[in-house]
């Protein structure tokens, strides 16, 4: 079999690491993966139907597909993911020129289902939910950082939230088959992983909790860094703050989806915490690492927002001055609790909302960056920077961009870099010291 596969991932982390599980599926049955969809005879569409925006994207790209197959009937193309799980068969209906519809539990199959659709001649949709829930290796790109999935699924119901629906119930991973994957990590030589579930924090298998699994995680020899993604700040124990001031591996990073800061919006939204709590979890973490980066993300335009819980959200972001925030603008997902509320909020009102939170988390955002000027970092090379031949691209341990002028072969290493110019979203700066005398954690 010598087919190629092309995979076009969309939304969040989680697909990026399934977009991996796929790849490794399909190479492991002989297909070979290329980065160019014109050469590819299987077109693989991960998707993502968190926002209206993401979803738009998707319809649009499928359209412009059906100018390929005309020219190559043979393609196939196959459409996967929360999309995929949430409008199931319309897709074909829609898109007769798509061959493959397959859900978020139901990709362990895929390589089945390519079969089926080949020897069946006809559209194949999978959305079952009974496929064993695998955690499946997955085919990795840098060998530098990786993912690794903890749990998957999400039992919190955000009103305005379509993942509980697409992804199914909260699953955990066994904690003996998490230590395994990052121990085989390591031994590959992967300097970082990211702990990865839709809800890290709720993590627990047996008697492990979430807080446990990093303090296990940090004793595996060769890996350099921990992140984890999501954390939901109803689930935010103290013992969970103290773990990352206390294990030396555990970057000082937490991003935290704050979402609103109004209560009432907060409880519309089902998030169960308040601002005062959000707060809380804040002020515990500065005061146990006080250059820790928070980072987070926000919904304007909620159903029923008003003007004064907006303003909340607004004073919320200059209390806490995040390092990083991602914005959005509500848009209904169809069959969410919030899709059928009152009180929906004007486009135009949303979308001036939406300006006035994005100009005020860049200035902060500009303003934190800025006070790193001078200082001397840790940064994990990672790659080059694409746009600026002779410059290399890593993050600090909190998780910030950094360019500056290297050479390709301290890609996966530890460097430090002194920060020379700040904009909101990344920094430049110029090594520090010699790297020939530098040891693996950058002294
Ligand atoms: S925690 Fe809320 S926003 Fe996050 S995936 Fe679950 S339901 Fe969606």
């Amino acid at each position: 079999m010598n087919m190629k596969f092309f995979i076009r991932t969309y939304g969040c982390q989680m697909n990026e690491s399934d977009s991996e599980r796929i790849a490794w599926l399909l190479t492991r049955r002989g297909y070979k993966r290329t980065s160019d969809e014109t050469e590819a005879d299987l077109i693989i569409l991960n998707t993502c139907a968190v926002r209206d925006s993401a979803e738009r994207k998707v319809w649009g790209k499928l359209g412009r597909l059906k100018d390929l197959k005309r020219r190559k009937p043979d393609l196939l193309i196959a459409v996967g993911g929360c999309m995929a799980q949430s409008y199931g068969e319309e897709i074909i209906r829609r898109f007769p020129h798509v061959d493959l519809v397959f859900g978020t539990r139901s990709f362990v199959k895929l390589p089945d289902l390519i079969d089926e659709r080949l020897s069946a001649g006809r559209a194949v949709v999978d959305l079952s939910e009974s496929s064993p829930f695998q955690f499946t290796p997955q085919l990795r790109g840098n060998g530098i950082k990786a993912w690794v999935n903890i749990s998957t699924g999400c039992d919190n119901f955000c009103s305005y939230c379509i993942v509980p629906y697409v992804r199914g119930r909260e699953r955990h991973r066994p904690v003996d088959e998490i230590l395994g994957e990052i121990e085989g990590l390591a031994r590959e030589g992967y300097k970082e992983i990211t702990l990865l579930g839709q809800n890290v924090n709720s993590y627990r298998w047996k008697d492990v909790s979430f807080s446990e699994l990093l303090r296990m995680a940090n004793e595996i020899g060769g890996i350099e860094r921990i992140r984890f993604i999501t954390s939901h700040p109803k689930d935010v124990p103290d013992d969970l703050i103290e773990a990352m001031a206390e294990l030396e591996k555990v970057c000082e990073h937490l991003h935290l989806p704050a979402q609103s800061g109004a209560n009432s919006i907060l409880r519309r939204m089902n998030r169960r915490y308040t601002r005062e709590r959000y707060l809380d979890i804040v002020r515990k973490l500065r005061r146990e690492i006080p250059h820790a980066a928070i980072t987070s993300d926000f919904i304007v335009g909620f159903p029923g927002e008003s003007e004064e819980d907006f303003e909340e959200t607004l004073s919320l972001v200059e209390e806490v001055r995040f390092d990083y925030a991602f914005c959005y603008r509500y848009s209904d997902r169809p069959g969410t609790k919030a899709a059928s509320m009152e009180g929906k909020i004007p486009e135009h009102l949303k979308r001036r909302r939406l300006e006035r939170l994005i100009d005020l988390t860049k200035r902060i955002a500009l303003e934190k960056n800025s006070d790193l000027l001078g200082d001397v970092v840790e940064v994990l090379v990672e790659d080059v920077n694409p746009k600026v031949k002779g410059e290399l691209m890593g993050r600090t341990r909190t998780n910030k961009i950094v360019f500056f002028r290297g050479n390709k072969d301290m890609i996966g290493s530890t460097l430090k870099v002194r920060i020379t110019e700040a904009s909101y979203w990344f920094l430049k700066g110029e090594i520090h010291g010699d790297p020939r005398f530098l040891d693996q954690s950058g002294r």
